[in-house]
Formats: structure tokens, C-alpha cells, sequence
């Protein structure tokens, strides 16, 4: 893995019980894919998950030694050292060791990219069947408590509460309100959902993440023709929709077949929804040319990439 500027082993990266992110959650990073496609290993939309990593750093005011322009050949040298082929990128900045207590101002920044093998997150089932997910009794911050547009620690404390009390009720979801009561998101996921015909996600202001999934979803079924609208979902809507899907790095495009054990539309995976997974999949293994621009190759020089 990648620590400050090096390469280190896996089991060198060691960090003190001091550490200021340990007792106060102050970290940030994000969640990244590398793909093996028809072209080679690629990693997915690199430079907009580069762009979140460096504005949830900036809420926090944490200065990143690095250089924006130079964390993308950073996480490319991390996965060429691993010789991966596929697999999960984690990038990783947290304040270190320094004075205890809650101002992190003079606490050193720590930098790590993460690399290694990962599977489907919610399970290989999942993205054909279908998870059961409930509505969570923990709602998503309010906007003027701490911000859900960064990715940083602390948030998933709440999205830990979301997920343990989804799982011991027997779901493999929950899914948040925000304190309006309107549907925010996952624990790890945005969310989506389709009523005759038409596919609608809440905004940014329902105190969510805003996703690159999300936003890839968004441009792939519009490109298909599809109406996509960003506006507030009211928790009953969800009972009625044809089909629910959640979307994520991690989860990719899974289908919901059932809320607090109401079967949603069929019950199982819906026709859009399994379209909009066909044409991502489709993309990000590289059947289809990249025509956003939205693979970065991890292994061949640029010159060749652009001759696919
Ligand atoms: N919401 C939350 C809370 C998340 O942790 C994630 C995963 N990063 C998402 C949404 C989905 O974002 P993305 O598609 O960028 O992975």
C-alpha cells in the first residue's frame, strides 16, 4: 500500500492508539473500483472520486500533501505494485497522532491508499435477486449538524446504527430518512426508484451522498431515453413503486424486492432495473467503448487506450 509518498507492506501500516481519527473519527477517503475489462484492468471514474476525496478534505480543513493532480498516478503505482487485476481502491486521510482533544488543527494528516481483491458487497445473490431492506428508525444528519456531502468517518457511525439494526432485524438493508422524513439513502448507497416509467432519486438536499454511481446511473438511462428526476420521495411512495434499486461503488446497481417485508412491484428483480445493471456491467467491463471518458487504464499507456 501507499503511505505518505511510499510504498510500504501491508503489514507496516501501522498507526498509534493515539491517533487523533481513532478517538474522534476524523478521516476522510473514498471508495473506488478497478475493473478487469476487455481493455485491461481499469479503474472507474478516477478522477471524480479524486475530486470528492479532496472536497471532504477541505470541509475538514485538512491540507492533503499531495497534489490533486498527482494522487490519480499514486493509486495507479499502488495497484500496479499489487498486480491486480481487479479490485477495491481505498484512499485514506486521517489526523494522526498529536494533542488529545477535540481541536485537530496541529494534528499531523496521515495518507494511505488502500488496494486489494473485493467481491459483490452485498452478496453475488444480490445483484439477481434482489435484497430485503427496511426503512431505518435512525434518520440521516440534519444539513447543519456535520456534512453528508463529505465522505468522512464519522458519518458511518450513523450509517453503522442503519446497517446493525437492518441486520439483526433480518434485512440486509436499512434504508435512512433524513430529518424531514423523506427518503435520504443506504447505509453505503444511494437510491433510486421507478414508478411508471419514470426514475426518481432524491437530491443532495435529502442529506445524502452524492454518489458517482449515482451519478453514472443517472447518465446511462437518460442516454436510454429514460425521464430521471432528482426530488424528495415520501417513505409511502416506496410501497407503490414498480421497482427500487440501490446504488454504490460497492453494491454497484442492487435490486430491492421487498421493504419491511412489502414485496415491491413482482417481488423480485424489475425489467429497468435489470437493463440499467446491463448497461453498467457492460460498461465497466469494457463490452462498450468508453464514451464518457470514464475508465482510466491501470496497466497500458494512454496512447493505447485511446486506439480501442
Ligand atoms: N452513500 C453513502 C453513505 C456511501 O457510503 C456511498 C458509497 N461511497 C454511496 C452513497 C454511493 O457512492 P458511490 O457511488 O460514489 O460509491
Amino acid at each position: 500500500m501507499w503511505h505518505n509518498g511510499e510504498l510500504i507492506d501491508w503489514d507496516d501500516a501501522k498507526i498509534h492508539v493515539m491517533a487523533h481519527a481513532l478517538h474522534y473519527g476524523t478521516t476522510v477517503f473514498e471508495g473506488i473500483r478497478c475493473y478487469k475489462t476487455e481493455r485491461g484492468s481499469e479503474v472507474f471514474r478516477l478522477p471524480e472520486h479524486i475530486a470528492r476525496l479532496y472536497n471532504s478534505a477541505k470541509m475538514y480543513r485538512m491540507e492533503l500533501a499531495l497534489k490533486q493532480e498527482d494522487y490519480s498516478a499514486a493509486i495507479l503505482r499502488t495497484i500496479q505494485a499489487n498486480d491486480l487485476k481487479h479490485c477495491y481502491v481505498r484512499p485514506l486521510a486521517f489526523r494522526g497522532v498529536g494533542a488529545i482533544g477535540v481541536n485537530p488543527l496541529d494534528n499531523p494528516i496521515e495518507e494511505y491508499i488502500l488496494v486489494w481483491e473485493w467481491g459483490k458487497y452485498l452478496g453475488d445473490e444480490a445483484i439477481e435477486q434482489g435484497v430485503d431492506v427496511c426503512i431505518s428508525s435512525w434518520n440521516r444528519a440534519a444539513p447543519n449538524t456535520f456534512p453528508t456531502m463529505a465522505k468522512a468517518g464519522g458519518n458511518y457511525l450513523n450509517g453503522t446504527l442503519v446497517k446493525m439494526e437492518a441486520i439483526l432485524n433480518g434485512f440486509t438493508e436499512g434504508i435512512a430518512l433524513d430529518t424531514s422524513g423523506y427518503i435520504s439513502e443506504g447505509s453505503g448507497e444511494n437510491f433510486f426508484l421507478l414508478l411508471q416509467g419514470k426514475i426518481i432519486t432524491p437530491p443532495v438536499s435529502n442529506a445524502i451522498l452524492p454518489g458517482i454511481t449515482r451519478n453514472s446511473v443517472i447518465t446511462l438511462a437518460r442516454e436510454k431515453g429514460y425521464e430521471v428526476v432528482e426530488q424528495s420521495i415520501p417513505r409511502e411512495m416506496l410501497y407503490m413503486a414498480d421497482e427500487l434499486f440501490l446504488t454504490g461503488t460497492a453494491a454497484e446497481i442492487t435490486p430491492i424486492r421487498t421493504v419491511d417485508r412489502i414485496p415491491i412491484g413482482s417481488g423480485t428483480r424489475g425489467p429497468i432495473t435489470t437493463e440499467l445493471q446491463r448497461e453498467f456491467f457492460d460498461y465497466v467491463e469494457g463490452r462498450v467503448g468508453d464514451r464518457h471518458g470514464w475508465m482510466t487504464n491501470v496497466y497500458e499507456p494512454a496512447a493505447v487506450k485511446s486506439e480501442v
